[in-house]
């Protein structure tokens, strides 16, 4: 028993396998289905009804041939005793009139059992008519025998024949009450067989329809079980496969663990394959948008490089990084000299411009670990971690060096603009607002000392002293 659980267990509980692909398109599945459920449903109903129409066809023959036969057959038997009876009353009459009233009975019976013989059994009509016409005219003459002896016996009685001529006449007699009491004796066994005949061919026919009716239950209950077993086997081979599907994407996406890659992958065979890489595409689409959300968010639209708010969270983290490791964090502030004259000159369109090359011909010397930002306006900040400030100053006049040496086409002429840089490193206890004051300060020292130059805000000691 405990083997049988073990086998059937995998059948009825099969282990967890990631979802077959189906070959197959859900909606030819189902087609399928419904074209193998509807050739059952035919089958199941047809049958019982082909079993139904024999019943029926069974039950009417029951009724209208083997009963009415199995009927006049019994019939048959009992006329045939009373004939016999009749027949043996005959050598018994006195009298004319004795005897005519036995001759009218055996003629009544013999009319009973010829009215019967049109409706039995037809294959025992020939025997039995042809004992009943023999008997017909034996009992004529045993009629005519017995009117005959009595004739004698009177006659003898007065004395006008001898008495040896009556022995004759009752020998005679007797010799055809006998002839029919044989044919009697026949008419009754043919009788008896067309019983037999009758009641086997009854039963014969009622075992059949029991068989029949037998049959069309079993029918009924087969195609209701078959029925069952393909609504299981859908159920199986189609719903679940396809809910598992379903709930395993769904599982995913409220989870957050799907991603565009796994739904792309494999080329899709079904509707719900199709699906799942339609939403693969949606979620690379949705992802790019983010990202692209995400970069405009962060940077400054005009010049593409950082805006402020990325600046501070930069700031905040080098911050921190820097005290905890002990290391040097430096940070230039740039503006570009005289700024407001290359708008008021050339127009605003060309100052956009301008704030472009001169982000792009600083970022070209900028590190990739270091971040150059929009600070505001005409403003720039490079962040430079792991720089002390030598190393910052450097930077800075080299950057300074850069935008000087720039020419910029301006409607045709040349334009040189000028950035003043004003630099400042980490000293222990700085918050965020301290370094960009100090960069800002010396910036601005930068500008009062004739700009186009570098200065430094005054450096305490080195945070890895
Ligand atoms: P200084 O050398 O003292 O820095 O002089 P400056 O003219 O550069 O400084 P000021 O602060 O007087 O002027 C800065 C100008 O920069 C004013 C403003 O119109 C211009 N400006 C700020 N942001 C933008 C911008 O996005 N595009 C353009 N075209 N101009 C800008
Ligand atoms: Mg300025
Ligand atoms: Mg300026």
């Amino acid at each position: 028993m405990k083997g049988i659980a073990l086998h059937l267990l995998p059948w009825i509980m099969p282990p967890e396998r990631p979802p077959a692909v189906s070959a197959r398109s859900v909606r030819s599945s189902f087609l399928r289905f419904s074209a193998v459920m509807s050739a059952v449903l035919l089958c199941a109903i047809g049958a019982p009804l082909v079993v139904q129409f024999q019943i029926q066809r069974s039950a009417v023959g029951l009724e209208e041939v083997a009963l009415p036969n199995w009927h006049a057959a019994l019939q048959l038997e009992a006329d045939s005793r009373a004939l016999s009876v009749h027949v043996a009353r005959l050598p018994l009459a006195m009298t004319q009139a004795e005897a005519r009233t036995v001759h009218d009975m055996v003629s009544g019976g013999l009319a009973l059992i010829e009215d019967t013989l049109g409706s039995g059994p037809g294959k025992l009509n020939d025997a039995l008519t042809s004992t009943l016409n023999e008997i017909r005219h034996t009992a004529e003459l045993a009629f005519a025998a017995t009117e005959r002896r009595i004739e004698v016996a009177r006659d003898v009685d007065q004395g006008l024949l001898p008495a040896d001529r009556l022995l004759e006449a009752r020998r005679s007699e007797r010799d055809l009450a006998r002839r029919l009491d044989d044919l009697g004796l026949t008419l009754a066994s043919h009788a008896a067989i067309a019983t037999h005949d009758s009641e086997n061919a009854f039963s014969a026919q009622r075992e059949q329809l029991a068989q029949q009716r037998w049959l069309q239950g079993a029918l009924l209950i087969g195609a209701g079980l078959l029925v069952g077993v393909l609504m299981f086997a859908q159920y199986r081979l189609v719903d679940r496969r396809l809910l598992r599907r379903i709930a395993r994407l769904r599982d995913g996406m409220m989870s957050g663990t799907v991603e565009a890659q796994r739904l792309r992958s494999g080329s899709p065979r079904d509707e719900l394959d199709q699906m799942t890489a339609e939403l693969g595409a949606l979620l690379d689409r949705l992802s790019d948008q983010n990202l692209e959300l995400q970069r405009l968010a962060a940077s400054d639209p005009l010049t593409g490089l950082a805006n402020r708010r990325t600046l501070m969270d930069r700031l905040r983290f080098e911050l921190e990084r820097a005290f905890r490791y002990r290391r040097p964090l430096s940070l230039l502030m740039i503006d570009i000299d005289h700024f407001k004259s290359i708008n008021d000159n050339w127009g605003h369109a060309t100052g956009d411009q301008v704030l472009a090359r001169i982000a792009g011909a600083l970022g070209s010397e900028t590190r990739h670990s270091d971040l150059l930002a929009r600070h505001g306006g005409e403003e720039f900040v490079l962040l430079l971690p792991e720089t002390d400030q030598d190393a910052a100053a450097e930077t800075a006049e080299l950057l300074r060096a850069r935008v000087a040496g720039l020419q910029i086409d301006v409607g045709g002429a040349p334009l040189q603009v000028t950035i003043s840089v004003g630099c400042a490193s980490l000293r222990p206890g700085d918050r965020m607002d301290d370094l960009v004051e100090r960069a800002d300060l010396a910036m601005y020292a930068a500008k009062r000392k004739g700009r186009n130059r570098v200065e430094c805000a005054p450096s305490s000691l080195s945070l890895t002293d």
